[in-house]
């Protein structure tokens, strides 16, 4: 299989589905004739680690070389060592899916042997009471991978991680020092597999370019080793490094030893050649090609759960395709983000139509029907387009995305995504404080954000929000407050999960270009030579913010298991903090706000079946007349209205007119004008009353 060009990922990025960076890069190539061959040497790493064959080679390495030297944990991991190498096949099996009534016996905790990772582990009856069996044995199995690899980590190769490989080495290291000494160090005990299966593509592809991605810090080093190898012993193959990580931290580089490893590190979307300015216009999204997974191992991925937390599990559990409903992001404002880079600052959507064509191409390629749109924020006016493109074309997928919490977010709309297919949203709700949130420039408020997710809540869809805190000028209370407002939202049921983040300055972000604009000061000027982008900086005016760390972290957790609601905040602390100045009903009262919307600015769009219609008389103190009966069964419970006959004839067409297959929605103004147009009076009156308010429950929806 001769290619010019062999896609790779490092090791590591993510075990349970492929990351998608080469899949794009081939669906490119595929639009220009070019052929292309991709690896993602991550899960080719884990798997010849993980086996049996690999284990008794491990043991046998760590005896001869750490034998008297071990840790308490790692002599009772290697004292075990039978057990690991005869449960390990199936254990991955287990997690690729492949032997699931292995559940059984992994739940009794007498199969798996258990060393320390399982001391951190949540209680299991607690946490997984509601997520049934499989759920449970997946995170045994995890904790129990995750002992294997600590003993690694405690022998044989400190840099060991299952998703990241020196991450310490690659993290802002402004100085390509660190990194260079270990490059010139003997190969460690991973890089030796790593460059055994590299070499196998190479003889294989026999490729004129290998393109290394580099999403993270955390397959930098394996990157730098990858590059290393191939132009000592192939010096012919031009080797080319981009993605996420050089994007944003590699922009100001100046150490020319980097290439030594690499001929070519490509920035933004790597697709067109910017020598001194652009030379030719970027390819629009358009024409970018279907991501192909073609030549990946899609059937040997793992599914861990690390985090007992239904959100969490969703980044590390299944199968995903990834795609993009737009390029960079259409707000494009908040202080902290990257918002003067491509990949944020270029917006570009993509039609809907050419989505869901996407999606069916990936389907038949991959077999999977979830999808996770890894979009920085994706519009909700193209997620709606989306949504109706999939109820069209009725296509059975389930997927999720990062959405700004919009006020478009309805009660509707959510229930319109819902119905095609999305089970979660993640959204930032940054610091959980108005004032901050105008600072961070976000366009929302903590309020808003309650009743969204309040909206997606209520529809079925899981809300996760990504949390702040040190923003500049973030005082003690503030933090405090924040922490209220969170609770509250985990306590009236609207969020389901969530994460504290630590603010970290970005040299491409307002905060970063202009630290004066928000009271910050840099620690220094000096640019390094190497990666540059988080800044240390010094926040004068505001908390010690450090210090709150453990105590949200704690209390964050003890919420998403829906406990310790009750619990002063102060006592998450071990230091004095202020009381909190949120009333306890703040978020309550937001949530109670009605839904009331008086813009007859919609659309119509009906997603419930054929209703059975009959008529029937009704009589009262001697006045007989006739009504329509109208019955809808959705998927729950039977639904049913009575209206005056000629009214219930008018809205039989209605229904027919606004069903999903036939039409992406008809305006308020073309149904109250074909509703007069049928002799019908009082439109108004009728629209807002009970027999239509009830549809809303069996599938009619106002978007
Ligand atoms: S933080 Fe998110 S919403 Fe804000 S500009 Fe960045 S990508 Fe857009």
């Amino acid at each position: 299989m001769d290619a010019p060009v062999l896609l790779v990922t490092p090791p590591f990025t993510q075990l349970n589905t492929p990351y998608p960076a080469t899949a794009y890069l081939k669906g490119f190539f595929n639009t220009k004739n070019i052929k292309s061959e991709q690896a993602d040497l991550g899960i080719e790493v884990t798997l010849q680690i993980f086996c049996k064959k690999g284990l008794i080679h491990l043991f046998e390495a760590i005896e001869s070389e750490y034998g008297d030297t071990l840790n308490a944990n790692s002599t009772r991991i290697v004292a075990l060592k039978e057990r690991y190498i005869n449960t390990i096949d199936s254990v991955i099996l287990f997690l690729q899916g492949k032997q699931p009534t292995l559940a059984h016996l992994i739940a009794t905790r007498q199969f798996l042997p258990e060393a320390s990772a399982f001391e951190q582990m949540d209680d299991l009856h607690y946490a997984f009471g509601s997520m049934g069996k499989q759920d449970k044995a997946k995170h045994i199995a995890t904790m129990y991978l995750e002992d294997l690899g600590n003993l690694i980590k405690d022998t044989i190769d400190p840099y060991f991680g299952f998703s990241r490989y020196a991450e310490s080495l690659g993290r802002s290291a402004n100085s390509f020092d660190e990194l260079y000494a270990a490059l010139n160090a003997p190969v460690t005990y991973i890089d030796v597999i790593l460059l055994d299966i590299l070499e196998t593509y190479i003889k294989r592809v026999n490729p004129t370019l290998v393109c290394l991605s580099v999403p993270f810090p955390g397959n930098l080093y394996t990157s730098l080793r990858c590059g290393q190898y191939i132009k000592k012993n192939y010096p012919s193959i031009k080797v080319a490094m981009g993605g996420g990580f050089a994007n944003t931290e590699l922009r100001s580089l100046s150490d020319p030893r980097v290439f030594e490893f690499y001929d070519f590190i490509t920035l933004d979307d790597g697709k067109v050649q910017y020598i001194n300015n652009s030379i030719w216009p970027d390819y629009k999204q358009a024409n970018v090609g279907t991501p192909d997974y073609t030549g990946l191992l899609l059937d040997q991925y793992i599914s861990a759960i690390e985090v007992v937390n239904p959100m969490h599990s969703l980044w590390s559990d299944g199968r995903w395709n990834k795609l993009t409903m737009a390029h960079g992001c259409y707000w494009g404002k908040c202080t902290f983000c990257d918002i003067s880079l491509d990949y944020i600052k270029t917006y570009e959507p993509i039609a809907a139509s050419l989505l869901a064509d996407r999606m069916e191409t990936l389907i038949a390629q991959t077999g999977q029907t979830g999808f996770h749109f890894v979009d920085e924020a994706a519009p909700p006016s193209l997620m709606k387009a989306l949504a109706i493109e999939i109820l069209r074309r009725k296509l059975v997928v389930s997927w999720w995305a990062n959405v700004r919490f919009e006020k478009s977010f309805t009660r509707d709309l959510c229930q319109l995504l819902k119905s095609a297919g999305c089970i979660a949203v993640s959204g930032g709700l940054e610091v959980a404080s108005d004032r901050l949130l105008a600072l961070i420039d976000k366009g929302i408020t903590v309020a808003q954000v309650a009743k969204v997710s309040q909206h997606f809540t209520e529809a079925g869809i899981m809300v996760h929000a990504y949390l702040m805190y040190g923003f500049p000028t973030q005082t003690e209370q503030e933090t405090i407050d924040s922490l209220e407002m969170v609770r509250q939202m985990f306590e009236t049921g609207v969020l389901q999960s969530a994460f504290w983040h630590l603010f970290t300055m970005t040299a491409h972000s307002p905060v970063g270009l202009h630290p004066d604009k928000y009271k910050v000061i840099k620690q220094t000027k000096e640019v390094g030579t190497f990666a540059n982008n988080d800044i240390v900086h010094i926040d004068p005016t505001g908390a010690e913010h450090e210090l709150f760390g453990y105590g949200l972290k704690k209390a964050l957790l003890n919420y998403m298991h829906g406990a310790c609601f009750d619990f002063p905040l102060h006592k998450w602390f071990d230091f004095k903090t202020p009381k909190t100045t949120i009333a306890p009903n703040y978020i309550a009262t937001a949530l109670q706000t009605p839904d009331y919307n008086s813009t007859t600015n919609y659309k119509v769009i009906w997603l419930g079946g054929n209703p059975v219609s009959s008529l029937v008389q009704r009589s009262k103190k001697g006045n007989q007349w006739e009504e329509m009966n109208l019955l809808f069964q959705t998927t729950t419970a039977p639904l049913n209205i009575s209206v005056e006959p000629a009214k219930g004839s008018w809205l039989l067409e209605l229904l027919q007119k606004t069903a999903i297959v036939e039409t992406v929605g008809m305006s308020y103004a073309a149904i109250k004008e074909s509703y007069e147009a049928a002799g019908l009076e009082d439109f108004e009156l009728f629209w807002d009353n009970k027999p239509i308010t009830t549809l809303y429950k069996a599938g009619l929806l106002r978007i």
